[in-house]
C-alpha cells in the first residue's frame, strides 16, 4: 500500500504551535519565558546547563532554540559552535545580557540566527521567534547540496535543465538528511521530525520515502548526491566531491 501524502501541495508557512527549547540558568527567567511561551501553544522544554542543552538540542529536533549566553558551564556560544560544528542547524536565538557590537558579531558569527538583549519584552521574543520559525519554514530561497540545488520555496531539486519537485513528507526527509549533512540519522529521529503525531506506527515509513526519494534524486542523473542505509541507525546524505 503507497502511503498518502496529507501535506497540500504549497510549502507552509510555519505559524502553528512550536517545540522549543528554552536553555537558561536563572531559575525565574527559565520559569517566565516556558509559562509564557505555553500560554501562546508552544511545546517547552527547558535545560539549566550547557552540557545538557548540548546533548539535549542534538538528539531531539526543536523548532527554535532560546539560548543564553551565561550558562555555569559551557557559555551559550560555546554550545551554539558545538551544534553548529556537529551539523545541528536549528534556528537559534541568542539570549544575553551583553549588548555591544563586538559581542552580537561573535555570537552571530557562531552561527546564532538572532539575537536578542536582557531585559527585553516578552512580545519582542515571540515576534522574533515566530519570524525565525517562518524564515526556517521556507522563505530561504535555494540552496546547494553536491550537485544538485534545492529550490525551496517550489519544493524542487534541480540539477542542469532537470527539475525534479518532492511532496511534501519527501521536502521534510530530505531536509532533515541534509541538515545533518554526512551524519547518520535515526529512523526515530526521522520519524519524530517528518511524521511526528501523524505517524501511526508502520515502521517501514521511512524507508518507503527513502526509496521514493532515491528515485526522484535518479531522475536527477547525480552522480554526487546520495541517501546512504546506515546499518541499525537509518540514513545518510552522503555528498562525494567533485572532481
Ligand atoms: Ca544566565
Amino acid at each position: 500500500m503507497t502511503p498518502v501524502d496529507p501535506w497540500p501541495a504549497e510549502p507552509m508557512q510555519y505559524v502553528g504551535p512550536m517545540r522549543l527549547l528554552v536553555v537558561e540558568d536563572e531559575p525565574k527567567m527559565a520559569l517566565m519565558l516556558q509559562r509564557g511561551l505555553k500560554e501562546e501553544g508552544h511545546e517547552v522544554d527547558v535545560c539549566s546547563s550547557g552540557q545538557a542543552a548540548l546533548q539535549q538540542g542534538a538528539d531531539v529536533p526543536y523548532d527554535c532554540v532560546l539560548l543564553d549566553w551565561g550558562l555555569p558551564d559551557l557559555d551559550g556560544v560555546a554550545v551554539l559552535r558545538e551544534w553548529r560544528s556537529r551539523g545541528v542547524m536549528t534556528p537559534v536565538l541568542l539570549l544575553t545580557a551583553r549588548g555591544s557590537t563586538g559581542e552580537k558579531v561573535t555570537g552571530l558569527r557562531a552561527g546564532a540566527d538572532d539575537y536578542l538583549v536582557k531585559p527585553f519584552h516578552f512580545e519582542e521574543l515571540l515576534a522574533r521567534l515566530e519570524a525565525l520559525a517562518r524564515r526556517g519554514a521556507g522563505e530561504k530561497a535555494s540552496s546547494i547540496v553536491g550537485d544538485v540545488t534545492l529550490e525551496v520555496r517550489r519544493r524542487v531539486l534541480r540539477r542542469g535543465d532537470v527539475e525534479v519537485s518532492l511532496t511534501g513528507r519527501e521536502w521534510a526527509l530530505f531536509s532533515e538528511l541534509v541538515g545533518q549533512a554526512g551524519d547518520a540519522v535515526s529512523r526515530t529521529r526521522l520519524l519524530l521530525k517528518v511524521w511526528g503525531n501523524d505517524f501511526d506506527g508502520t515502521g517501514n515509513v521511512v524507508d518507503v520515502y527513502v526509496g521514493y526519494l532515491r528515485t526522484k534524486l535518479e531522475r536527477l542523473g547525480t552522480k554526487r548526491v546520495s541517501v546512504e542505509a546506515v546499518r541499525g541507525v537509518g540514513y545518510r546524505l552522503a555528498i562525494a566531491r567533485s572532481d
